[in-house]
């Protein structure tokens, strides 16, 4: 096992929803359970949730359960995971205000995905300084736990580059501490940005355009059959398009090779199945079905790990104050060898107390 350590994690802003799995969690359980890592920190990030739910603290206060029950029923498991909470780390706090003297207000005005979140917020003029600021306290988390490796979707990518930044730079004006990070995306195209039902924009919590994890069966099946699809396809016999096409996107995201043996036998693989679309003669609301199967086939275990969860939610937040306390030791590591790098662990420092006092004995 090498030094690789993971740092990755999660707004409460809603229950977390297949964009999640397919761009993140999915392969943070892959990861949790290769041995290949030393340490893995998930976060839920309330205090960055807070950024833009200022008016909203109890919407962030009900779903850190939502998301730690998706987490642990999709298999994230706290023997060999840390789960935490952001706002219980206080060190987190004080590395984003010095790293906060080493990033131009330019450079952040820079971050694309801050500029179209900003956009989506109809924040504008009133950009709550804690939001427009958050790609720093993101560095704070991930350097905090020393992490070399964030599995994240493509939107976290400018937030990735920041911290390497951020790093580079307190590495060079101060001393060697921090660690660089290297983001780690989906290998497949559709599961880096997964799009909304509605085809739109990314699905996201905030969008309300998810199939949640935690969604019923019927819900699930409501929300598939309801699908942006090729507004050019209207009758069967048309030719359909796959560009843009949502259905065929989360086909891309889900399907494997034993889909076809098990729920559409008339085809050998996804690449026969989108010819015949292309084609025409093959009808969104058989795609839409077989969508349905795999979706439900995947979601289902998790359902049932979730509801067994649910009966014991002190078990969760017991989870996660273990796991805050843990990851706290390690911020709080960090943080000090930082303060010395700086030059301001004063009372730790019996040379500096020695060198002063010798200053004024000369006089
Ligand atoms: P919010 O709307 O509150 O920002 P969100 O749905 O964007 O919520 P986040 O908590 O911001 O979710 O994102 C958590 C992680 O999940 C990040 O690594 C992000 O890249 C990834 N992620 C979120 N949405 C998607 C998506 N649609 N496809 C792939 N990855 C995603
Ligand atoms: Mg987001």
């Amino acid at each position: 096992m090498e030094n690789k350590i993971i740092l990755t994690g999660d707004r409460p802003t809603g229950r977390l929803h297949i964009g999640h799995y397919a761009g993140s969690l999915r392969r943070r359980v892959e990861l949790q359970n290769s041995g290949e890592y030393k340490k893995i920190y998930i976060m839920i990030a309330d205090a960055q949730a807070l950024t833009d739910n200022i008016e909203n603290p109890e919407k962030v206060r009900q779903n850190i359960i939502e998301v730690a029950l998706d987490y642990i029923s999709c298999g994230l498991d706290p023997e060999k995971s840390t789960l935490l909470i952001q706002s219980q780390i206080s060190e987190l706090c004080e590395l984003t205000f010095y790293y906060m003297d080493l990033v131009t207000v330019a450079r952040l005005q820079r971050n694309p995905t801050v500029k179209s979140e900003i956009q989506m917020r109809n924040f504008e003029a009133s950009i709550p300084v804690g939001f427009f600021t958050y790609p720093i306290s993101q560095a704070a988390d991930i350097t905090a736990f020393k992490a070399t490796t964030v599995p994240v979707g493509d939107d976290q990518l400018p937030m990735i580059e920041q911290t390497r930044e951020i790093v580079h730079k307190f590495n060079t004006v101060y001393a060697p501490v921090l660690v660089e990070p290297a983001a780690l995306l989906s290998e497949q195209e559709a599961c880096k940005r997964l799009p909304g039902t509605d085809g739109r924009a990314k699905m996201s919590k905030s969008l309300g355009n998810c199939i949640y994890l935690a969604d019923t069966a019927d819900e699930v099946r409501t929300k598939i059959m309801s699908m942006y699809t090729d507004p050019l396809h209207l009758q069967v016999s048309d030719p359909g398009h796959l560009e843009g096409n949502t259905v065929f996107t989360y086909l891309d995201a889900f399907c494997r090779q034993e889909h076809f043996e098990r729920y559409l036998p008339d085809y050998a693989n996804l690449d026969e199945l989108k010819a015949h679309y292309q084609r025409g003669g093959l009808g969104d609301v058989k795609v839409k079905k077989f969508l349905n199967n795999i979706m439900q086939e995947t979601l289902e275990p998790i359902r049932s790990r979730r509801k067994e969860w649910e009966k014991n939610i002190p078990a969760i937040y017991e989870i996660l104050k273990k796991g805050s306390d843990a990851a706290r030791e390690v911020a709080a590591e960090t943080l000090s060898e930082v303060k010395s790098a700086m030059k301001i662990n004063y009372f730790e420092d019996a040379e500096l107390i020695r060198a002063q006092s010798e200053k004024y004995e000369e006089q």
